[in-house]
């Protein structure tokens, strides 16, 4: 019956380019999905053609408020009244029994106002549904009448988006991502203020094996739902990990780990002109992020960071997780970098001066960073 999906977009404070920029990139991110032919643009609202299939990619779209499946008719009345009369026979309508217009005058124009609509077609609905009562206040359903000046559109349900910003419209970050349930929930918060991730991996074989490689994949298939393609470099990272075994205190090794993934991040962000890293860090979840460690890990890049879990519960990022479909990927075990490394009793508050003396100890650690940015480096594409 329905013939079109009316599409709402929040963040109503944009104003002038801003709003431009954040509607273009919407419609094009739409336009990964939907065929040119099937989308039209309006100031404040975007149709794209009725499909359950087009309902389903709608759900995956950041910086769409709400939508709705709608009927689309000209803008008189006798074609509305046609259209509320079909809506009406599609409805199941024993669940309700109240009933109330709403009437949106986008068209100035029309010959009734939004009042005169209201009335008038509450009339013609009454006629044709004389068991239900009118009640302006919370009925149990509400038609609504959006007249336009090309056309008018008839619906009943309002079905929520994702909210946020369009993808890319922020930008892109270089995501360091493993294989846990926290940084692909922080990939796809920062996803949801419109950023295009680019992910890092490290992997270290023969000690990661290739479920370590599926759970990535498969973290990243889920996030790329959300961002149509993706990329992910992914680097070997066995032998700087050997050399690191070798300073003389061992309890700095993840320190200096996070540090030296840090600075390839920064290496190949810079390489890609992107602008910022980010983690699934939090503040105070295990050893190696207390105030002093993520302080002496942030010292080792000139980028910003963005760490949009540093505030958050544990059970709240697990909430997350399952919400967004990551969770029963990430608890599946297989061997982690950091885990297989990490010494029995890491430092939780690390000096700086310390830190600095230990990479000292291995005068080839640098160069081997930037060989390994270069040599051990698998670039995988992902599409949705
Ligand atoms: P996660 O669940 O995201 O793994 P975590 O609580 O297990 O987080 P850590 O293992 O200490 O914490 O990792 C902290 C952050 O460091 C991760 O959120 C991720 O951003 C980054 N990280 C850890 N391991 C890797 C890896 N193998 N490759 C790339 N980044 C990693
Ligand atoms: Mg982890």
């Amino acid at each position: 019956m329905y013939n079109k999906i009316l599409i709402r977009y929040g963040e109503l404070t944009l104003k002038g380019n801003n709003r431009k920029d954040f509607v273009n990139k919407l419609k094009n991110n739409l336009l990964m999905w939907i065929r040119k032919e099937e989308l039209k643009v309006e100031y404040d609202r975007m149709f794209i053609n009725f499909s359950t299939k087009n309902l389903d990619i709608l759900q995956n779209i950041f910086g769409i408020f709400s939508y709705s499946p709608v009927l689309e008719c000209e803008s008189n009345l006798d074609s509305i009244k046609k259209s509320i009369k079909n809506l009406l026979n599609e409805i199941d309508l024993n669940k309700f029994k109240t009933f109330a217009i709403n009437s949106r005058r986008n068209d100035k124009t029309f010959s009734l106002t939004s009042h005169e609509l209201n009335i008038e077609i509450g009339n013609f609905v009454s006629e044709i549904l004389p068991n239900f009562q009118v009640k302006l206040n919370n009925p149990d359903l509400e038609i609504n009448i959006e007249v336009r000046k090309e056309n008018t559109y008839i619906f009943y349900e309002n079905i929520y988006g994702l909210g946020g910003m369009p993808l890319e419209s922020a930008g892109k970050t270089l995501h360091l991502m493993s294989g846990g349930i926290d940084s692909p929930v922080a990939a796809n918060l920062l996803q949801k203020r419109g950023l295009k991730i680019v992910f890092l991996n490290f992997i270290t074989p023969p000690h990661t094996d290739k479920l370590t490689e599926q759970k990535i994949d498969d973290l990243i298939n889920v996030l790329t739902k959300y961002q149509g393609e993706t990329i992910l470099y992914q680097i070997n990272y066995t032998k700087i990990m050997n050399l690191l075994n070798l300073i003389s205190d061992q309890k700095y090794k993840i320190t200096l780990m996070r540090r030296s993934f840090y600075r390839i991040a920064t290496l190949i962000a810079k390489k890609e002109n992107i602008k910022i890293l980010s983690t699934g860090e939090s503040l105070g979840q295990v050893a190696s992020q207390t105030l002093e460690s993520l302080c002496t890990i942030s010292n080792a890049t000139d980028l910003e960071i963005f760490r949009p879990l540093i505030c958050f519960d544990k059970i709240d990022t697990i909430k997350l997780a399952q919400k967004i479909k990551t969770y029963d990927i990430s608890i599946k075990k297989a061997c982690e970098t950091c885990e297989l490394f990490a010494p029995k009793e890491p430092i939780t508050k690390p000096h700086l001066f310390k830190v600095i003396e230990l990479e000292k100890e291995l005068p080839n650690l640098f160069s081997l960073e930037k060989e390994t940015c270069e040599g051990n480096l698998k670039i995988k594409k992902y599409k949705n």
